[in-house]
């Protein structure tokens, strides 16, 4: 050990919950400290360099509005992010259905005579009238109609928001996300991949007076008297260097922080509802590039219905608003799938298998047509979201001066970036709150 720095807030982990944390602390005047293990920002929500394409490895899709793009107006950064126009299509039995005027019913009318029934659950929702937490989405939906194509257009939904099947995802959190949440009815691609936004949120950190250490574990967290103390990080692969702050921030979520603050500190119920409550979800990402158009007349993001295996879910074509994210004369595009079960163990070979063949069965000649850049399954420590929709615990810990940030801690029926922001607005305006309560009580 050789140093005890001083900040006003440590942010541990730089992923979208933890860059949205800091640049908040950062923007009301907090000397902040953001800390990542990885050697690069964002992280399920980072972008890579493959064969001189920019490829993400999580998030695509960034909402504006709410949370989110309050930070950035907060902390002076700029969300440089492009919204295709339709935002959303759907591709049924290789047709594409553009909803920009009607919506789902739209869609739903197209397809089932039962729409309307359906349609009045989504208007009943609206007021507040919604299943309870228990039943699953697709026993719900099961309810009003029994359409298969239905069935595989609302599977597609919650495997391309949740990250869940529809048997996985219980009906409330469905329905309060797209009753009551954005639903991604707008959203945007940024020019430099996703990594682009954390880029410009660390860039403020910096601006407004913090720091950023990339490649610099935490290793522990100090805690006496029920209250946090101090981290120890290992800065830059070389000396442990100890930190102390009044707030600090873990984006590295709920299961992780036990193992950071030990189990004595953060007792025993709140180490119970980590093994209890938290269920991460998997999905399978395949980024891949063409020469061909395969997705003319949609500049965003298309949700299949029916598919051969069930296991593709949605695809977008990130170069029509961002060319600069592939070398000249490539499309790229990015396609997912969700496995049987998207919660708990399943066979990944297996999964991609089946997920391939879906996008070879949507796209004949697919495997002439592109050049793959990534298969990648994010699953069990680096999830798609690190518990699903309807199954989140508190951004409050047991521990004084101790949040957490990021998809493992969403508000009700929220999910993605947009969730995390929430989590970020959530666990600093408390950490503020009881500062300045602190400070009052002398
Ligand atoms: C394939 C895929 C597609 C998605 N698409 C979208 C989309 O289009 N739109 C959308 O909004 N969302 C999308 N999501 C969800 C979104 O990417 C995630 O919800 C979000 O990125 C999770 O962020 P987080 O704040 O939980 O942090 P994480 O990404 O989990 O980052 C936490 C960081 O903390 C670091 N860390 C942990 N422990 C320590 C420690 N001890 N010391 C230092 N660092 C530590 C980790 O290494 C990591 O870098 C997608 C996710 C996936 C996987």
């Amino acid at each position: 050990m050789t140093d005890t720095l001083k900040f006003d807030a440590i942010v541990i982990g730089a992923g979208a919950g933890g860059c949205h944390a800091a640049a908040r602390l950062a923007a009301a005047g907090q000397h902040t400290l953001l800390v990542d293990d990885h050697d690069y920002l964002g992280g399920r929500a980072g972008t890579e360099i493959i064969d001189g394409h920019r490829v993400n490895i999580g998030a695509i899709a960034l909402e504006p509005g709410g949370a989110f793009e309050d930070t950035f107006e907060l902390c002076g950064a700029k969300l440089d992010i492009r919204e295709p126009s339709p935002a959303a299509v759907f591709f049924i039995d290789r047709k594409v259905v553009d909803v920009r005027k009607g919506g789902l019913g739209f869609l739903l009318n197209g397809l089932t005579k039962q729409a309307s029934r359906v349609l009045d659950q989504f208007a009943k929702a609206r007021t507040g009238n919604m299943p309870d937490g228990r039943e699953s989405t697709e026993d719900w939906l099961q309810r009003y109609t029994k359409n298969e194509t239905v069935h595989a257009v609302f599977r597609n939904l919650c495997a391309a928001i949740f990250a869940m099947n529809s048997n996985e995802i219980p009906a409330r959190a469905f329905l309060t996300y797209f009753t009551q949440k954005g639903a991604f009815k707008r959203f945007g691609f940024h020019p430099e991949g996703t990594m682009g936004a954390w880029t410009a949120l660390a860039g403020a950190v910096e601006r407004l007076g913090g720091e950023v250490w990339l490649s610099s574990p935490a290793e522990k967290i100090e805690v006496s008297g029920g209250r946090a103390r101090a981290v120890l990080i290992r800065r830059n692969g070389g000396d442990v260097v100890r930190v102390e702050a009044r707030t600090i921030i873990f984006n590295g979520g709920p299961k992780a922080l036990v193992g950071l603050v030990g189990e004595d500190a953060l007792g025993a119920d709140y180490v119970r509802q980590t093994a209890e409550i938290l269920k991460p979800s998997a999905n399978i990402v395949f980024n891949f590039a063409s020469r061909e158009d395969l997705m003319p007349g949609v500049p965003g993001i298309m949700t299949f219905g029916k598919t051969k295996h069930g296991r593709l879910c949605n695809m977008a074509n990130l170069t029509a608003t961002c060319p600069e994210i592939a070398p000249e004369g490539w499309h790229q595009y990015v396609g997912y799938a969700v496995p049987h079960p998207a919660i708990g163990d399943f066979d990944s070979d297996a999964e991609v298998a089946l997920s391939h063949e879906d996008l070879r069965d949507q796209f004949p000649g697919f495997d002439d047509k592109v050049k793959m850049l990534s298969i990648r399954v994010m699953r069990d420590d680096w999830p798609a979201q690190r518990t699903g929709a309807g199954y989140d615990m508190d951004v409050a810990t047991p521990v004084a001066g101790l949040w957490c940030v990021g998809d493992a801690v969403k508000d009700y029926g929220n999910g993605g970036t947009q969730a995390c922001a929430v989590s970020a607005r959530i666990a600093v305006d408390a950490a503020l709150d009881a500062q300045a309560a602190a400070a009052q009580a002398g």
